[in-house]
């Protein structure tokens, strides 16, 4: 008998109702001779409410007490979720990460799996009982709850499958699969039939929220495949996995945008070794992640060096940044807080040229000034002003025809 592990989302949990409707989904793919581990997050806003109400409470909560706190909501929609297959009629037990075997290290609200022992849920399976498993939690060897980080549920989901050797992951949420661009952003969005582990990965570290960057990399870490699709529908949907055929590679994939995008740029930085390291060394201590960064040419022995962090960031990157830029001889420090990303995505790129171009041109077409540009192999991004980014969207779906192929 072949094991499938589901995760279902906050919003295909949200009341009674949809807690029942998984419970008869489960039952479906159960009668269909599989067994079935479930994994599930809290229901709703269940998260952001507790999270509220720690802050309301206290401004600075301590971080143990606050990962015990958030770890209860996926702990209520898994009891509630066992109590209703038992309405049915079917054998389910729930347990905590802890109960599950999930030991983490210790870092608190972003804690990473170390080890899974399965033992107690290959017992409770062997007894014939439908497993749900409450996500974004584990335990570290001193005992103390740990939670993942937000979106962790997913993570859970797919590191149970690889422990499992589970035949594949099945994630539902409240829409039908992975689109060409968030499909809350442009309703002309196209559902992709599959997608590789690589352009997933770029995708949600570029901008898609449609499931979180640690699952896709345990995925392709264990070769286990992910199936995104819809808890309210049979709609067929998105399967993320090694290899997608030859045909449907060659091309660009997806567009993703983000437009949480700050910049600083200080200017008349001399050109030694050693500077970036000053600079980039105090903002990683104050645990300011840098993502983009170019360094012009020099010019005169200076050079101008332009990076981009969180919107809320930026205050307190300003603030190493600027003491910093007087004390090695560099001018002023300027900052943009209104900015966004778009990026065309495809593991097609990797091999054909023209697609750097394409971008350009439909960007410059629609009067669009790119500001920085950066490249992986299967990926173009521009960083452009936050009130042009949902047209560049726009544009560039239609440039690279992803409203058009009906063929997915
Ligand atoms: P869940 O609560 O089930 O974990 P999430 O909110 O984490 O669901 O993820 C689903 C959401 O991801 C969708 O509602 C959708 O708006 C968003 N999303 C962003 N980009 C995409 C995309 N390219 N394709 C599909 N969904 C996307
Ligand atoms: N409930 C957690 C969150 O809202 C984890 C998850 O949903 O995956 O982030
Ligand atoms: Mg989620």
């Amino acid at each position: 008998m072949s094991l499938i592990v589901q995760k279902y989302g906050g919003t295909s949990l949200a009341g009674a109702r949809k807690v029942k409707n998984v419970a008869r989904r489960i039952i479906k793919t159960r009668e269909a001779g599989h067994q079935v581990v479930i994994v599930v997050s809290a229901m709703g806003d269940t998260t952001d409410d507790l999270i509220k109400m720690a802050y309301q409470i206290n401004e600075f909560p301590n971080k143990r007490e606050l990962d015990v706190l958030l770890s209860t909501g996926e702990v209520v929609s898994s009891t509630l979720l066992a109590m209703a297959l038992h309405g049915m009629g079917f054998p389910a037990i729930s347990l905590s990460g802890a109960q599950a075997g999930i030991k983490t290290d210790a870092t608190y609200s972003g804690a990473r799996i170390t080890d899974i022992n399965p033992a107690r849920i290959l017992k409770e399976l062997e007894k014939d009982n439908i497993v749900i498993v409450a996500g974004f939690q584990g335990i570290t060897d001193d005992l103390d709850v740990t939670t993942l980080g937000r979106g962790g549920s997913d993570t859970t989901a797919v590191a149970l499958a690889a422990i499992l050797k589970a035949e594949r992951c099945e994630r539902y949420t409240d829409v039908d699969g992975i689109y060409t661009t968030d499909p809350r952003f442009l309703p002309e969005a196209r559902k992709l039939k599959e997608v590789s582990y690589e352009e997933m990965l770029e995708m949600v570290t570029y901008g898609f929220k449609a499931i979180h960057p640690r699952a896709i990399e345990l995925g392709e870490l264990y070769g286990v495949p992910i199936l995104v699709a819809s808890s309210f529908n049979d709609n067929p949907g998105t399967l993320i996995h090694k290899e997608v055929s030859m045909e449907i590679r060659n091309k660009v994939r997806g567009i993703a945008h983000d437009l949480d995008v700050a910049k600083i740029t200080v200017v008349g930085v001399p050109d030694r070794p050693g500077i970036a390291a000053q600079i980039f060394v105090p903002l990683a201590e104050a645990g300011i992640s840098v993502d983009t960064i170019v360094q012009n040419a020099s010019i005169n022995n200076t050079t101008d060096l332009t990076f981009t962090v969180a919107k809320s960031q930026l205050d307190i990157a300003m603030a190493v940044v600027e003491p910093i830029a007087a004390s090695i001889g560099a001018g002023k420090c300027a900052s943009d807080s209104k900015l966004g990303k778009v990026s065309i995505i495809g593991s097609g790129m990797q091999n054909a040229p023209g697609y750097a171009a394409r971008m350009f041109d439909a960007l410059s077409k629609e009067n669009i000034n790119i500001q920085l540009i950066t490249t992986s192999e299967i990926r173009i991004t521009c960083i452009i002003e936050e009130a042009l980014v949902k047209d560049a969207v726009k544009t560039l779906h239609r440039a690279f025809e992803l409203d058009k192929n009906g063929k997915e």
